[in-house]
């Protein structure tokens, strides 16, 4: 049975790069590939660096929105070659590899990469629980894109060796990707409702809070509690989607 880790392409331009980057999932034992507008696919240059993982390529899944490709995941887990002006909880590939393996014995889990030129949004980031991190020498940290898949693909495949059985104990399965964005909408709107979030001036207060709450790394139960809440608060609030 292939790690159950999906790998997640953001915005990816070179076609050659999604071909690698299935080559070194098959090599390492992944099979779930999602694109998120990729800017060209599927494609014969993809196919030839595949080097035989078409059946990697043939089940990879195209998506409008990383929110989309992350349908149904409960831990994600971002790389970036960059530190960001906002800190986000940071390990380094090894440790994110661990605990993304762990996390996947209980549930889904995914690894999203970033564009080549530009690497991952802010936006996309606070979608992740940490940022992995490949360590580099020093001033020179971007890996080219399938690069780093291929070293993040390699510590999953050797952390699943080594921890098989090491899932979180939770009384219920982490909220998912999904269930985690509608929580933040339905917040957004009762923090507006109430004054406290200024849409004008909002500052980093959204991403501060999704940085909050992504690191309780809250079960289905305990974003249930919280909607509740919001709703309680703010009955005149439309909870939004789900
Ligand atoms: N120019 C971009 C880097 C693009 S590299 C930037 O400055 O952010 C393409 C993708 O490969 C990145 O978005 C990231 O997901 C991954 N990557 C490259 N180097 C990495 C590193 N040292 N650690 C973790 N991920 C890395």
């Amino acid at each position: 049975m292939p790690i159950p880790v999906r790998i997640v392409l953001v915005d990816t331009s070179h076609p050659g790069n999604i071909g690698a980057v299935a080559r070194a999932m098959k090599n390492m034992d992944l099979a779930e590939l999602a694109l998120v507008r990729p800017q060209s696919f599927p494609s014969e240059e993809a196919r030839a660096r595949a080097a035989g993982a078409d059946d990697i390529l043939a089940s990879a899944v195209v998506c409008g929105s990383l929110e989309e490709a992350l349908a149904g995941c409960g831990f994600v887990a971002g790389a970036s070659a960059r530190l960001r002006s906002l800190p986000w909880p940071l390990m380094t590939a090894r440790e994110a590899a661990a605990k993304v393996t762990a996390e996947a014995a209980g549930g889904t889990a995914a690894v999203v990469f970033g564009s080549e030129r530009v690497g991952l949004s802010n936006e996309d980031l606070a979608r992740c629980h940490v940022l992995l991190h490949i360590p580099t020498a020093p001033g020179f940290s971007s890996l080219n894109l399938a690069m780093a898949v291929q070293v993040v693909a390699y510590e999953l495949l050797l952390a699943s060796d080594t921890a098989p059985s090491l899932a979180p104990v939770r009384e219920k399965p982490l909220a998912s990707a999904g269930e985690m964005e509608h929580f933040y909408v339905h917040l957004e709107r009762a923090l507006v409702a109430r004054g406290f979030l200024n849409p004008d001036n909002p500052r980093h207060l959204m991403r501060r809070l999704r940085r909050l709450f992504n690191r309780a790394e809250l079960d289905t139960n305990e974003i249930n509690i919280l909607r509740g809440i919001l709703s309680a608060l703010a009955p005149d609030v439309p909870p939004g989607p789900g």
